[in-house]
Formats: structure tokens, C-alpha cells, sequence
């Protein structure tokens, strides 16, 4: 069962915004699509390994996409935890084409491309075996104990995986269409029930009640200047901008299109892109909207928490759900 959804992830829609707010000409474009293209991919095999997942068919497996936990000393996310009665799985999931070399020595994972380019990523064995032993420690302070198998999932049809020592290609590292084979071993290995149903309960709201998403600040991580982001709101129809607002009605000057919340979508980019809250007078500047009134009417409108007031009021901008 589905208990946290494959979303596309907040920072995947954040360079998204972020492409849409910048100029054409911009020289972060092709950084940023290159970026935006490698997490989509990373994204879509994960999307394909829950599916495979979901043909489970013990109801009682809870799955949990993208989980990220805040753990001392540090924070760490998982791709996919399978939460049971009787053990936990976690999987690191790579969608990488090409032939996948797992070097232990240096701890790296090598592709090499067809054209004979090759290409070094962080170890996912390291990187899953890490959020085994952060997981072990997180439930620890919860006072809960329960086995943790962890795998490295290929979730690309087109790779080679291989290694040096064979233990790595038939035990940790393994093809997603193996990974329901896999999980058959593990449901023999560990027939303890560890977690009766009541503590499964538990322990699934702990987690979804920790999920902390990490919510980057890309203007910074990428250099770009503020002044560099185009305002205004876009046409949902043909993404011209600014739309026009007049009488409560967003109007497009190159479409001729007509929305009534056309702004939402804005603001939504404001959020990801500048910063969680907003003032009466910064919505007029990245709105576009001359009358304070009219950006209190919208504000209104939005319900959104605030704190202060009269001009000082700070409203809270939330994530869209
Ligand atoms: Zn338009």
C-alpha cells in the first residue's frame, strides 16, 4: 500500500520555476536544463520501481516515497522505504544509462556511455548503507528495533551493471525487474513479526510526520541575481506575461486569455524561487499590480497565515498540495 506518493520532487518544480523566470538568453540555461533533465530522470525511476512495488500483494507493506529525515548530525533522504511488520528495506534507486561499473576501491559508480565516455557518480552502496545506519539511529531514539535490508535498484532497462567482486551484482545492486524476486528472500529471511499492527501505525505517522522536504535556495546555489527573474504574471495558456489585471479578471495581451487566479501559479514561483513569506507591497511588485487594495483583496482571498500588522503584515506563502 501507498502510504507517501511518487510526487514530483519540490526541487525538480523549483528549476522548473526557475527556467520559466529567466531570460531566454540567461547563461545558467543550459546548467539548468542539464539539471532539470537528471533529476527528471532520477524521478522517473523511482516512479517506475513504485510501480513495481505496488504489485505487492501484502497490503499490510507500506511504502513510503522520498522520505527525508532530520537526524543529528545530519539530515538524510531515502528514495524508497518498504516499512513491514517484520523488516524494513530501503532502496536507492539509480536511472542511469550505460554500462554501470561499482568500483569499491575508490567507492564510486563509473558509466561509461556508448560513445566510450565515461562518467564518475557518488557510490549508492556507501550512499544507502549510510541511510541505514542514520535510519537504525533515528529509530532508536523512538525505542523501536526492527531488521533493515537495504538495495541498490537499477531502474534503467538499457544499463549494464557490473563490478569487480560478484557479491555486488547478485546481492546489493540489482535490475528492477529482480527487485520482486529480491523481495521474496527478504519476507522468508526475516518471518519475526517485529512491529505488531498498532506500532506499524505508529511508526508510519513518526515518519510522515518527520518528512522534512529540503527545500533549496536555488538563486544562491546557482549565483543568479534577483534582478535576473522576470515578474509578473504568466498566461497559463500561451506563458506570455505580464497578464493585466482589471476587474478581478487576469487578462493575457497576446492571447486574449481570461483567468481568475492566473496569480496563484505566480506566487507559487515566489515561494521557490525568492522566499516563504511576502508583504502587501512585495505582491504589487512581482504581481505587477499598482493598487494596494487590490493585492489585500487577493491576499485576502488566499487565506493565507500572516503575522503583524496593518503594512508590516508578513503573509505565509504554503506549498501547493
Ligand atoms: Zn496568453
Amino acid at each position: 500500500m501507498i502510504v507517501k506518493d511518487c510526487e514530483i520532487p519540490i526541487k525538480l518544480q523549483m528549476i522548473q520555476a526557475l527556467i520559466k523566470r529567466l531570460p531566454i538568453t540567461h547563461p545558467i540555461h543550459p546548467v539548468l536544463s542539464s539539471d532539470f533533465n537528471r533529476n527528471m530522470a532520477g524521478y522517473k525511476g523511482e516512479h517506475r520501481v513504485i510501480h513495481a512495488l505496488k504489485s505487492l500483494p501484502e497490503k499490510k507493506y507500506l511504502i513510503f516515497h522520498d522520505l527525508r529525515l532530520l537526524a543529528s548530525p545530519y539530515p538524510f533522504q531515502m528514495d524508497i522505504l518498504l516499512l513491514t511488520p517484520c523488516f524494513i528495506l530501503i532502496l536507492e534507486v539509480k536511472n542511469i544509462a550505460g554500462e554501470l561499473y561499482f568500483d569499491k576501491g575508490f567507492n564510486q559508480l563509473i558509466r561509461t556511455k556508448s560513445d566510450g565516455q565515461r562518467e564518475a557518480f557518488d557510490d549508492p552502496i556507501l550512499q544507502v548503507n549510510r541511510q541505514r545506519s542514520l535510519l537504525i539511529e533515528w529509530l532508536k531514539t523512538k525505542n523501536w528495533s526492527i531488521p533493515i535490508e537495504t538495495l541498490v535498484v537499477s531502474s534503467n532497462s538499457s544499463s549494464v551493471v557490473t563490478a569487480e567482486n560478484k557479491d555486488i551484482t547478485s546481492k546489493v545492486v540489482i535490475r528492477r525487474d529482480f527487485l520482486y524476486h529480491k523481495i521474496r528472500e527478504f519476507i522468508k529471511k526475516h518471518d519475526e513479526e517485529k512491529l505488531t499492527k498498532k506500532e506499524l501505525k505508529k511508526v508510519t505517522n513518526h515518519l510522515l510526520k518527520a518528512h522534512t522536504p529540503l527545500i533549496p535556495n536555488l538563486l544562491e546555489n546557482y549565483k543568479i541575481p534577483i534582478t535576473d527573474l522576470k515578474t509578473g504574471v504568466f498566461c497559463p495558456r500561451c506563458s506570455s506575461y505580464p497578464m493585466k489585471r482589471k476587474n478581478g479578471i487576469w487578462i493575457c495581451h497576446s492571447c486574449s486569455n481570461k483567468s481568475k487566479d492566473a496569480h496563484l501559479s505566480s506566487l507559487q514561483d515566489y515561494f521557490f524561487l525568492i522566499k516563504p513569506t511576502i508583504t502587501n507591497q512585495q505582491l504589487r511588485e512581482f504581481l505587477h499590480i499598482h493598487s494596494a487594495s487590490t493585492a489585500n483583496k487577493l491576499l485576502k482571498s488566499m487565506d493565507l497565515p500572516h503575522t503583524g500588522v496593518t503594512k508590516g503584515r508578513v503573509y505565509h506563502l504554503k506549498l501547493k498540495t
